[in-house]
């Protein structure tokens, strides 16, 4: 697929895309921003020069924001290479950097790891061999031709930057048109999060409707997107860019971009908007997906929603995932993927009555095995001692062994016979990080500290408590005619 040839339109009677080789075209009028399909641009070196990498996050930690992260840059020398054009887009206007690659006249491939305006040039960071870094410098000899590429994978990671970016354009346009809503600023964040714009305040779902419907409508039109170019004007570099409309975009020209061009991204009849990315020439093939909803998000001294969208191949990759998320649920639940949010609501709700019963069981079950130790103490001033081990699966063993214990600290609350009983609970299947859970409980605080450090020396149990009660863990199997065998003899031996 080709780049339509009025898709770069150049507005001033003196602009000329530099021809003669020895200098590099200025960003702006780039060969990846002249034909955004290009995948292959036969040049020429113009200067090459060793560089030591910086290292890839200066404060040692990598940034928690979603934007998307340049590919990291080894940390070995790499080559800062010129060329007089490039089809290998340098970050700028939001969106990130390519990757690609180049092939030079001795017939090796390097890789680009990264591409950045440095004032007005472009400059390829080229990945080299430590042990070969002089004839990759040979092999970018100025005035050598190369050839710049985008290998596939390049130009899918490209593609789906520049679906995202020409659709911020067409939405923030949107916004402005329909809404009087500015865009306050854009991220164009990794694959394959959705994007999103800030806006000045949450939107309704009938607004959100309104722009996605009235997008898709253009979409469907396929409506060309080309570009403008001219000389900057010097005094109004610093200036935020604005539209006819009086929009603001909210970024004017980098201050140090010495390139001399004044560059506008027309969506036809849609938006004009000064900007250096790359643009599809057509948004036929860009259904734009609002998420329907705003996330508020609270700053300093203003107020903003983020709108978050996604398009192209990002919408593919949404719908595809959804879907299987969907079908997914709906085959665990044995439905057909329709009735999925009802059987969730049903299982939800019978869940929470079966956790219910299970509680007032349990509750049950735990006075019920108190009163059978209860019985089985005699009312005399003898220390009444007993070890009870449980069987248990759920998911907080600890809460029940609670119950007993509280259970029978109650009961035996009428009577004068003083007591120490040891609970423990361990899962029916056992391996080596199984835990098991131990619970003391006594008449005496004397006596609960007694045993749990006892249980802590010999069984290695980690745990704690104060007065009458004390709680801990064990990890690894725990067999009744071993570590229950032990627990007993702790108990023997306290008098
Ligand atoms: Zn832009």
């Amino acid at each position: 697929m080709a780049t339509n040839s009025d898709y770069f339109r150049i507005v001033s009677p003196t602009l000329r895309v530099p021809s003669n080789k020895s200098i590099s075209i200025p960003v702006g009028i780039l060969a990846c921003q002249r034909d955004p399909l290009l995948r292959e641009l036969e040049t020429t070196v113009i200067h090459c020069m060793i560089s030591q990498a910086p290292p890839a996050f200066p404060n040692g930690k990598q940034t928690k924001n979603k934007k998307v992260l340049s590919p990291t840059l080894p940390n070995e020398p790499i080559l800062q290479v010129v060329t007089h054009d490039t089809c290998i887009f340098p970050e700028g206007g939001g969106q990130p950097t390519d990757t690609g690659l180049i092939k030079t006249a001795d017939g090796k491939l390097f890789s680009v790891l990264q591409a950045k305006r440095h004032g007005s040039h472009a400059v390829h960071y080229v990945q080299a061999n430590q042990s070969d870094i002089d004839s990759a410098l040979l092999s970018f000899t100025p005035g050598s031709t190369v050839v710049t590429k985008l290998g596939k994978d390049d130009f899918d990671r490209r593609y789906d930057h520049m679906s995202m970016h020409t659709s911020q354009h067409l939405l923030s346009a949107l916004l402005e048109a329909k809404l009087h809503l500015p865009t306050l600023s854009w991220s164009l964040t990794s694959y394959p999060s959705s994007c999103y714009v800030e806006v000045p305040r949450v939107m309704t779902a009938e607004e959100i409707k309104l722009i996605q419907d009235e997008a898709n409508r253009l979409v469907f039109e396929g409506r060309a997107v080309y570009t403008e170019v001219e000389e900057l004007d010097e005094n109004k570099k610093a200036e935020p860019a604005t539209l006819e409309s009086g929009r603001s975009v909210g970024r004017g020209l980098p201050t140090d971009y010495t390139g001399g061009i004044h560059r506008v991204v027309i969506i036809d009849g849609v938006d004009r908007n000064p900007c250096c990315g790359t643009h599809l020439p057509s948004i036929k093939n860009l259904q734009l997906f609002l998420l329907p909803h705003t996330d508020t998000m609270s700053r300093s001294n203003t107020s903003c929603a983020r709108l978050y969208f996604l398009s192209g191949p990002r919408l593919i990759t949404y719908l595809t995932s959804a879907h299987d998320f969907l079908t997914r649920a709906a085959s665990i639940l044995s439905v057909g993927n329709d009735l999925v949010p009802d059987r969730v609501r049903q299982v939800v709700e019978e869940r929470k009555k079966a956790d219910k019963r299970v509680s007032e069981l349990e509750l049950e079950l735990a006075k019920s095995i108190s009163a059978g130790l209860v019985n089985e103490s005699t009312d005399d001033k003898q220390l009444f001692k007993r070890y009870v081990h449980r069987t248990n699966d759920s998911s907080n063993p600890l809460g029940f062994l609670s119950s007993i214990a509280s259970a029978f600290s109650e009961q035996m609350a009428n009577f004068s016979t003083p007591y120490l009983l040891v609970l423990t609970s361990a899962p029916a299947v056992q391996t080596l990080s199984s835990s098991s859970i131990i619970m003391v409980v006594g008449s005496d605080d004397k006596l609960v500290k007694c045993a749990g450090d006892a249980l802590k020396s010999q069984l290695e149990v980690k745990g704690g408590g104060n007065g009458l009660r004390w709680s801990g863990k064990r990890m690894g199997v725990w067999k009744e005619h071993k570590e229950g065998g032990l627990v007993d003899s702790i108990l023997k031996a306290i008098q």
